[in-house]
């Protein structure tokens, strides 16, 4: 068993940590405060190649293996959440979805210009009225001829105004039984007849980031757009939600950090009762659970990685890293605001934003419950991994560099 990180992510820790601590730590607090989404940072990380990190070479990316992409996701959010979404969505719910999913001429004509980030790419799966319940989907896909029409809105959607391309999971069989079976996948694009999209604001966290809703109305999709046959659209949805996970696990993983970091810090500068409150046992205590949940979400994350390297289906491991991760980063930025006081109950310090924008992991890419649902489901021996018609190809570093 070997845990050293070759000198190849120990590269890219540093490019990203230099990136975000130098780009966008000293702008994320105007940018959280005005909601305005960090659109310069999100440009600068397609032109440094993190947008691609994890996607072969031929294919417009950086060629690096899945443990990279974590690191980049953990360096990211220990500064701020909303960049390490932009890396969910775009990278871990579609990029990678592409490169599992699609045909030649589809990854040729689509995830090329998303691993070089020249087209943004985002995953439209839940609707105003259906969420954990994804079966119960009502956008439909009405197939005429070459072409597929589909209608209906999806909401909560991550860079919903910002995208180019989206993953549309959408019924095209509405008498299917059981119903997933009738749900297919549409690559759609903004510039298409009858899309329209839109922003949500009030949110509680992640608000130097854009969410917000895709209207489809009359949407003719080619059917050169459809992602894997049809009726295969549940289990696209569902295998891009194990790498949409993993992001979201690594970077909870930086939000445990950033919320130790902050609190260690506060701890020696805050003196009560004659000492500094780091040596208060009870605030010991508060710091010693961020440390040790650090270290434990960190070997969740990094084991789910190195499954993905090898290419062994990992829906459980990462859903386990996803869930405790997001659950502990929650706790950390709790416990971080409690650390700080008054002080951490006010935006002079970062802590507060910790807490509002890991609230929100805790509910998409599968609600804690959900995920509590599946672990047990599989301890229990209800729920087990089938075989896809296509895998997520395992990471070699020779034909993932090749040109
Ligand atoms: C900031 C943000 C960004 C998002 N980005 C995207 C995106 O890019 N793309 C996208 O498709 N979606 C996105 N979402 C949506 C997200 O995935 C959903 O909110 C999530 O799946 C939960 O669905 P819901 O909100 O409809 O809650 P519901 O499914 O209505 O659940 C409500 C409550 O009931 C509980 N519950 C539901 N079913 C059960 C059950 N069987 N047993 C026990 N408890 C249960 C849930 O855990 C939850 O507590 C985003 C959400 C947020 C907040």
């Amino acid at each position: 068993m070997d845990f050293s990180l070759t000198a190849e992510h120990q590269m890219i820790v540093r490019m990203v940590r230099d990136f975000a601590e130098k780009e966008v730590a000293p702008v994320i607090k105007d940018h959280d405060q005005e909601q305005k989404p960090i659109r310069d940072a999100l440009y600068q990380m397609g032109e440094m190649g993190i947008l691609g990190i994890c996607i072969p070479v031929r294919y417009g990316g950086q060629g690096m293996d899945f443990i990279s992409l974590g690191l980049v996701c953990e360096e990211l959010e220990r500064i701020d959440t909303a960049l390490r979404v932009v890396m969910s969505v775009h990278v871990g719910l579609n990029s990678l979805g592409l490169l599992q999913w699609a045909t030649e001429e589809q990854k040729q004509r689509f995830l090329v210009p998303q691993a070089r980030g020249e087209r943004l790419c985002t995953y439209g799966l839940t609707e105003p009225g259906t969420g954990s319940d994804a079966s119960a989907i009502v956008t439909s896909a009405r197939r005429e001829g070459d072409t597929y029409l589909l209608n209906g809105e999806k909401m909560w959607i991550s860079l919903a105004s910002m995208a180019d391309n989206f993953l549309i999971i959408a019924k095209s069989d509405t008498a299917a039984d059981p119903p997933h079976r009738g749900i297919s996948a549409f690559i759609v694009e903004q510039e298409m007849k009858g899309v329209t999209t839109g922003d949500i604001h009030g949110k509680l966290g992640v608000r130097a980031g854009s969410t917000g809703w895709i209207s489809l109305d009359d949407v003719a999709v080619p059917v050169e757009n459809r992602l894997g046959e049809e009726g295969e659209g549940f289990k696209i949805a569902m295998s891009c939600l194990d790498s949409g996970r993993y992001t979201v696990a690594a970077g909870a993983t930086g939000l445990i950090r950033a919320s130790l970091e902050a609190s260690v810090s506060y701890a020696h500068e805050r003196h009560t009762f004659g000492r500094e409150i780091g040596e208060h046992q009870l605030v010991q205590q508060l710091i010693s659970f961020m440390q040790r949940d650090y270290d434990m979400a960190r070997l969740l994350y990094l084991r789910a990685g190195w499954l993905k390297n090898q290419g062994v289906r990992n829906t459980r491991e990462t859903g386990l890293a996803k869930w405790f991760a997001t659950e502990a980063s929650f706790a950390a930025a709790s416990n971080a605001v409690q650390i700080h006081g008054a002080y951490g109950y006010s935006d002079e310090y970062d802590v507060e934003r910790y807490l509002r924008n890991a609230k929100g992991a805790c509910i998409y890419e599968g609600t804690s419950q959900i995920h509590q649902l599946m672990q047990a489901g599989y301890a229990l021996g209800y729920r087990e991994d089938r075989p896809l018609r296509c895998e997520m190809p395992a990471y070699d570093a020779e034909t993932w560099q090749q040109g």
